[in-house]
């Protein structure tokens, strides 16, 4: 069978969500539908989710979220108008602000655009409804993945045709928690491992991975088979059509995950695959991602190579002040430390000043406005010559490099570039890897 998501464009208007249905019907092997709440329906709209934050905020500043709400209710009411079904939610729309009113938690009134959005597919198609609290568990901001699957795959079994809302569950106490922005795509892949899926379909608006950001990159190739662990290196590195952690729940019984377009369905769209069960291709590079927005902490000392827990030192420092790092490729007498702008901003000063104190280094220095630059192919391992070409190409288009980091598994090859030269960077090795 399978499990599919559809993402928040797919469930915008009633359109979109009659697409949705037919995609649904068409396969009688579609049976766990997860879905998202309404997203944008055009480019300067808001999504429901957002709405539903601020909803939040004013009843928090002015005891009642009623002007904000009004909007979230008249969308809904046209999207069930629109799919000429006959569902009354207006008990549950004056329970959800009531309670929002009375500012039960961020978190629960997020929830609701999902609850919802389940609801009017679920009448849509004649599935049952699953409320995702009963069986996502949540303890101590953390998600109960070994306990959930054991509630989730009781309930499954009594319910042979159903959808779940995604993106929330609730903890012991019975409120309601959600996972970070995009979560839906999480609980799509718990919903699959539950129901022993033999594909999670995971449906949104564009035709699959690509081998560079559009945006950059005119008319880059699709990405036709993905391994997992390319997965993790695109989608942590910005490729963000997928929530990144959405591949843990289905990797470890290695249920593939099939990206498809709601509005091309036809296409074939990205097969993200086990490791070892992608299909041959003769590309070296799979394809490449990127983002802005960090910074270096160089340190220098003379014999610094000698000094046993010289890393130990300045990492603490690092934890001590919560700053996760991202690369730290080392010299002789050098070490740097890559860390994102956000987790470093308010804090430059008192990091370089504690990173030279924990060492006694001879210099501690930042440098801002580095971009970060992936390059990602499984054909890379044991192959000669990849390194050079990308070198070569940046090289070529006079872009200096200011860090390379390769990893021993030979999956990619990190550089961090200047922030002016990121887009040409991504071009310049787009090109000279494209076949
Ligand atoms: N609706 C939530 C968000 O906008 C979750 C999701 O769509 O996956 O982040």
């Amino acid at each position: 069978m399978l499990v599919c998501k559809f993402g928040g464009t797919s469930m915008a208007n009633s359109s979109t969500i009659s697409k949705v249905a037919d995609i649904v019907l068409a396969d009688k092997e579609r049976k766990y539908v997860v879905v998202s709440a309404p997203g944008k329906r055009e480019k300067d709209d808001t999504k429901v989710t957002d709405l539903l934050y601020k909803c939040f905020d004013e009843a928090a500043e002015c005891g009642n979220c009623s002007k904000s709400f009004a909007i979230i209710r008249t969308r809904f009411e046209e999207i069930i108008e629109g799919l000429n079904i006959d569902l009354d939610l207006s008990e549950d729309f004056e329970q959800i602000e009531k309670n929002i009113n009375a500012s039960v938690t961020p978190d629960y009134a997020a929830s609701r655009g999902e609850y919802l959005a389940a609801k009017v597919l679920a009448k849509k198609i004649g599935y049952d409804f699953l409320d995702a609290a009963e069986f996502f568990k949540f303890s101590d901001e953390r998600f109960q993945f070994h306990y959930s699957l054991d509630l989730l795959k009781t309930t499954l079994a009594e319910h042979p045709y159903a959808v779940i809302p995604g993106f929330y569950g609730s903890n012991a106490e019975g409120e309601i928690k959600t996972f970070s922005r995009g979560g839906s795509d999480i609980s799509g892949a718990v919903v699959a491992r539950a129901a022993d899926a033999r594909i999670y379909e995971n449906w949104t608006d564009v035709n699959g991975f690509m081998s560079a950001d559009p945006r950059i990159v005119e008319n880059p190739a699709n990405i036709e088979f993905l391994s997992y662990r390319e997965l993790r290196e695109l989608a942590y590195m910005g490729a963000n059509v997928l929530h990144p952690e959405s591949i843990f729940p289905v990797r470890s019984v290695g249920i593939p995950i099939n990206i498809k377009n709601t509005f091309e369905p036809s296409h074939k769209g990205t097969m993200i695959v086990p490791d070892d069960k992608v299909s041959d291709n003769t590309n070296i590079i799979t394809g490449i991602a990127g983002k802005k927005g960090f910074t270096i902490i160089l340190v220098e000392k003379s014999m610094m190579n000698a000094e046993v827990g010289f890393c130990r030192k300045v990492l603490s420092v690092l934890e001590y002040e919560n700053i996760s790092f991202e690369h730290m490729p080392s010299g002789i007498d050098t070490l740097c430390v890559v860390v994102s702008d956000d987790l470093i901003k308010n804090k430059m000063q008192k990091v370089v000043e504690k990173v030279r104190e924990s060492v006694n280094a001879d210099n501690v220095e930042l440098h801002s406005g580095i971009s970060l630059i992936a390059t990602v192919g499984r054909n890379m391992a044991a192959r000669q010559g990849t390194a050079s070409t990308l070198f070569s190409a940046l090289a070529k288009a006079k872009i200096n490099i200011r860090m390379i980091d390769q990893g021993s598994s030979e999956l990619n090859i990190i550089v961090g570039v200047d922030t002016q030269d990121y887009e040409s960077a991504i071009n310049a090795i787009y090109y000279a890897f494209k076949g």
